[in-house]
C-alpha cells in the first residue's frame, strides 16, 4: 500500500515543545519577545471589523506582504540588529553605512511561503536534480539532508574547518568537480559562525555560474552580513529568510526568498503546482504589520545580541568552550562532561536547551538566547554543573 518513495524519508526532529511542565524554552531558537503591538492590533482589526475576509481565500501571491518585506529590507539594509532608528510611523529604520544596498528591492524580487522550511522545499524542487550532488557543510541546518532524501538528491557533505567555519575551498572544489549547486546557512547553524559578505562574494565568483547558490539567512538579523547587496552581480544567488527568529512570528509560519525576478518566477511555478495559498489571511496581515514595525524587532535583535555576548563571556569564565556566535544562540561545551548529561541536568532544573546526538557535535549544547531574566535563571542552573 505504501509508496517506495517513503523508504527515502528520514523526517526532521524539531526542538521539543513540551506540554508536561512549564519549562523556560531555550531549545528552538524562538524569539523570547512577543511580536509588536502593531501586529496585535492588525490581527484584532482583521478578525473583528473584517471578519468576512476569513471566509474568502487569501491573496495567492501575497502581494502586499511582499511589498512590505521589500520596504523593510530597503529601510533596514537587511540586518535588523544594525539598522538605525529614525523618526516616522512606518518602517522607522534606516540602514547603517555598511549595509546600504546598491539597488532597491522590489516586489518581484520577493517570494513568500509557509515558513522558510516550506520555502526551502520549493527551492530544492526548483533548483536541484538527482543527476549531480548538492554541496553542503557537514554540520548545517538538519532539514537539508531531509529534503535531499525527499527529492532523491545526492547530498555531498563537506567537513567544517577545525575552528567550525565553513571550508570554503573544499566546498568550491567539490562544486566545480561536479558542476553542482551549493547550500549553506549564514550564519551557520548549529555552530553560529558567519562568513562575511566579501567571503561570500569570493565564493560566488568561482562557484558554477549556471547552478543555484543558496544562502539561508535565518539568523542574519542578529549580527551577520547579508548577501542581498550581491544580487545585482550574481543571478544564481538565492537568499532564504524567515519571520520565525528575529520577527517573533514562528507560530504564524512565514518564510521568504530574496533573489532576482527570474528566480522568483521559477519558484512561483513550483509553488502554484503544489499549494496555491501557502500564507493565510491572518499571517499575511500580521506579517505586513510586523514589517512596518520593524524598528521594534530591530531593538529586540540588538538586546538579544548584547545578551548573547555577555552570556558567552559568562560561559567562558565558568570553564565552557564557546564558539563565537553571530546568531540568537550559542554552541558551547564543557570539558569532561557529555552534552547529553549537561542537557539532562539543565532540564531537571526546569530549562530546555538543545542537544544533538550527532557524531562530532554531541559534546555541545545549543542554547537559545532569551530575555535577561531567562538567562539569569539559566546561569543559576548552570553554575553548579
Ligand atoms: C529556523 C530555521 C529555518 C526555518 O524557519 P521557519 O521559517 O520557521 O520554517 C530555516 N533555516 C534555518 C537555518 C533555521 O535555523
Amino acid at each position: 500500500m505504501l509508496s517506495k518513495r517513503l523508504d527515502n524519508l528520514h523526517p526532521y526532529v524539531p526542538g521539543e515543545q513540551p506540554k508536561d511542565r512549564d519549562y523556560i524554552k531555550l531549545n528552538a531558537n524562538e524569539n523570547p519577545y512577543p511580536p509588536s503591538e502593531a501586529v496585535e492590533e492588525a490581527v484584532r482589526a482583521l478578525v473583528s471589523k473584517k471578519r468576512m475576509s476569513l471566509a474568502l481565500y487569501p491573496d495567492p501571491a501575497s502581494e502586499k506582504l511582499r511589498d512590505a518585506i521589500a520596504s523593510m529590507i530597503n529601510c533596514t539594509g537587511g540586518v535588523l540588529c544594525r539598522a538605525v532608528g529614525k523618526d516616522g510611523d512606518e518602517f522607522a529604520c534606516e540602514p547603517c553605512e555598511s549595509d546600504k544596498l546598491p539597488f532597491e528591492v522590489t516586489r518581484d524580487m520577493v517570494f513568500c511561503g509557509n515558513g522558510s522550511d516550506e520555502v526551502l522545499s520549493l527551492v530544492f524542487y526548483t533548483f536541484f536534480d538527482s543527476d549531480r550532488p548538492l554541496i553542503s557543510p557537514e554540520h548545517s541546518y538538519s532539514f537539508y539532508p531531509v529534503y535531499a532524501g525527499y527529492y532523491g538528491i545526492p547530498l555531498k557533505k563537506i567537513p567544517l574547518n577545525a575552528d567550525w567555519t565553513l571550508d570554503k575551498k573544499a566546498m568550491l572544489k567539490s562544486a566545480l568537480e561536479t558542476d553542482s549547486p551549493i547550500i549553506f546557512a549564514n550564519p551557520n547553524a548549529p555552530t553560529g559562525r558567519a562568513l562575511t559578505r566579501d567571503e561570500i562574494r569570493k565564493m560566488l565568483e568561482s562557484a558554477p555560474k549556471d547552478r543555484a547558490f543558496i544562502v539561508d539567512e535565518a539568523y542574519v538579523d542578529f549580527g551577520g552580513e547579508s548577501a542581498i547587496s550581491l544580487l545585482g552581480e550574481f543571478k544564481n544567488l538565492v537568499i532564504v529568510r524567515t519571520f520565525s527568529k528575529s520577527m517573533s512570528l514562528a507560530g504564524l509560519r512565514i518564510g521568504y526568498v530574496i533573489a532576482n525576478p527570474e528566480v522568483i518566477r521559477a519558484i512561483e511555478t513550483v509553488k502554484n503546482s503544489f499549494n496555491h495559498f501557502p500564507i493565510d489571511v491572518i499571517a499575511q496581515t500580521a506579517g505586513i504589520a510586523a514589517c512596518r514595525s520593524c524598528a521594534y524587532s530591530a531593538k529586540n535583535a540588538r538586546a538579544i545580541a548584547d545578551e548573547r555576548d555577555s552570556f558567552s563571556a559568562w560561559l567562558e569564565k565558568h570553564g565552557w568552550t564557546v564558539i563565537p556566535s553571530s546568531t540568537n544562540f550559542v554552541f558551547a561545551k564543557k570539558d569532561g562532561k557529555s552534552g547529553e548529561s549537561l542537557y539532562r541536568a539543565i532540564k531537571e532544573k526546569g530549562l530546555l536547551v538543545r542537544h544533538f546526538a550527532t557524531a562530532g557535535i554531541d559534546d555541545y549544547l545549543r542554547i537559545t538566547i532569551g530575555t535577561s531574566e531567562q538567562m539569569n535563571a539559566l546561569k543559576t542552573a548552570m553554575e553548579t554543573l
